[in-house]
């Protein structure tokens, strides 16, 4: 599976579950590799342990 990460502009929180209340929709950086500057989201960080990451 391919991850998408998005980071709203002005934040420096990549997100990766589409499934995040706070995933980007608009105004936002796309990446397909994994962010090397910035923090991973929480959020989905936690819904990956549980395998809720969509
Ligand atoms: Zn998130």
């Amino acid at each position: 599976m391919a991850n998408v990460y998005r980071k709203q502009k002005g934040s420096d929180t990549w997100h990766f579950c589409r499934n995040c209340s706070n995933w980007p929709t608009s105004n936002y950086d796309e990446r397909y590799i994994k962010p090397n500057s910035g923090e991973l989201c929480n959020q989905c960080k936690d819904k990956e342990k549980l395998g809720n990451c969509h």
